[in-house]
C-alpha cells in the first residue's frame, strides 16, 4: 500500500494548480483511478480465488460457497451485491474524501511538509499511519455494533457471514463515509500527500485484501499473505473481534476470539449475555 501510495502521488494525482477549486475534470480522474485500484485489489483476487479457483480451498478459512439465490442480497447474489456496493458506491465516497484532501492542501487548510524538510518525521509518520488506521477502525467499528447503528447501517456489511474480496467495502454508504473520515487527522497535523494517500489506501486496498476469505494467495512457490483470520471470525460470530488483531480493543472489551474451541465457548457466553441485556432493555 505504501508503494502504491508513492506511485499514485507521483503519476496518478492531480497537480497543485488544478486542485485549488473543485472541478469535475480532476475529480473524475481521481474516481477513475480509484475504480481501477479497486478492480486490482478486489477484482484480481476474486478472479484468482473464486472464479478460476486457482488454489481450490487451499488456505481458505470457510469452504462454504458464497451466497446465491438468497433474497437477503441485492440481485439475490452475494458477489453481485458486494460488487455493486464496492465498485459503484465506495469509489464515489473515497474520491470525494480524497478531493477534499487535495483541496485542503492546495488552500492551506492542511499543512504540507516535504521529505527534505524533515526526513525523520516523514518516516515516523509513515509508520504511524497503519497504527492510527487500526485504532480508528477498531473504535468506529465497535461503535457501529451499538444499537441502531448496527440495525440500520452496519448490518449491510454483515450480510457477509462468509466473505470474499468484494466484501471488504460492501457496506452502507454512511459507513463508507465514516470509514474514510479518518483522514481528517491531516487537517490537524502536517503531512505529505503520500501519508494522506497511504491512509486512504488502507481502505481502498486494505479492506478488500483483508476480506479475501483465504489466509494467503499462492502464486507459484510464493504465498502472498492476504486475508485476516481475526476479522473472518468477526463476520462468522459477529460479537467478537471488533478491533484489529494488533489493537487492544478486544482484550479490553472481553471480546477476543482466537479461533479455538475455548474461544468459541467464551464468545457463545458473551452472545447470550448480550441477548439477555437486550431483552431486559426492551
Ligand atoms: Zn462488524
Ligand atoms: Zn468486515
Amino acid at each position: 500500500m505504501l508503494v502504491t501510495a508513492i506511485a499514485v502521488w507521483k503519476w496518478f494525482s492531480p497537480t497543485p494548480a488544478e486542485v485549488e477549486s473543485f472541478r469535475p475534470g480532476w475529480m473524475l480522474e481521481i474516481w477513475v483511478r480509484n475504480v481501477v485500484l479497486l478492480l486490482l485489489a478486489a477484482g484480481i483476487p476474486h478472479l484468482w480465488l473464486y472464479v478460476w479457483r486457482r488454489q481450490g480451498d487451499d488456505l481458505r478459512y470457510d469452504a462454504r460457497p458464497l451466497g446465491r439465490n438468497k433474497r437477503l442480497f441485492l440481485f439475490d447474489d452475494q458477489v453481485k451485491d458486494n460488487v455493486f456496493l464496492s465498485l459503484v458506491q465506495a469509489p464515489i465516497v473515497a474520491s470525494l474524501w480524497e478531493a477534499g484532501g487535495w483541496w485542503a492542501y492546495a488552500n492551506g487548510h492542511a499543512a504540507v511538509f516535504l521529505f527534505a524538510d524533515n526526513p525523520v518525521w516523514f518516516v515516523v509518520l509513515v509508520a504511524l499511519v497503519p497504527i492510527y488506521s487500526a485504532f480508528y477502525f477498531s473504535t468506529h467499528h465497535w461503535l457501529l455494533h451499538r444499537g441502531p447503528m448496527y440495525t440500520h447501517v452496519h448490518s449491510w456489511h454483515h450480510r457477509n457471514v462468509n466473505m470474499g474480496p468484494w466484501s471488504g467495502l460492501a457496506m452502507h454508504p454512511l459507513e463508507q463515509v465514516v470509514l474514510f473520515s479518518d483522514v481528517v487527522v491531516f487537517l490537524v497535523i502536517a503531512s505529505h500527500p503520500v501519508h494522506f494517500l497511504f491512509a486512504m489506501l488502507h481502505h481502498t486496498m486494505g479492506a478488500p485484501l483483508s476480506h479475501t476469505g483465504y489466509d494467503g494467495v499462492r502464486v507459484g512457490p510464493v504465498t502472498v499473505p492476504v486475508g485476516d483470520f481475526h476479522h473472518q471470525l468477526h463476520h462468522r460470530f459477529i460479537e467478537c473481534n471488533y478491533g484489529g488483531f494488533e489493537t487492544p480493543h478486544d482484550d479490553v472489551l472481553g471480546s477476543f476470539h482466537d479461533g479455538t474451541a475455548a474461544g468459541d465457548e467464551r464468545i457463545a457466553v458473551r452472545r447470550r449475555q448480550l441477548s439477555a441485556a437486550k431483552r431486559s432493555r426492551s
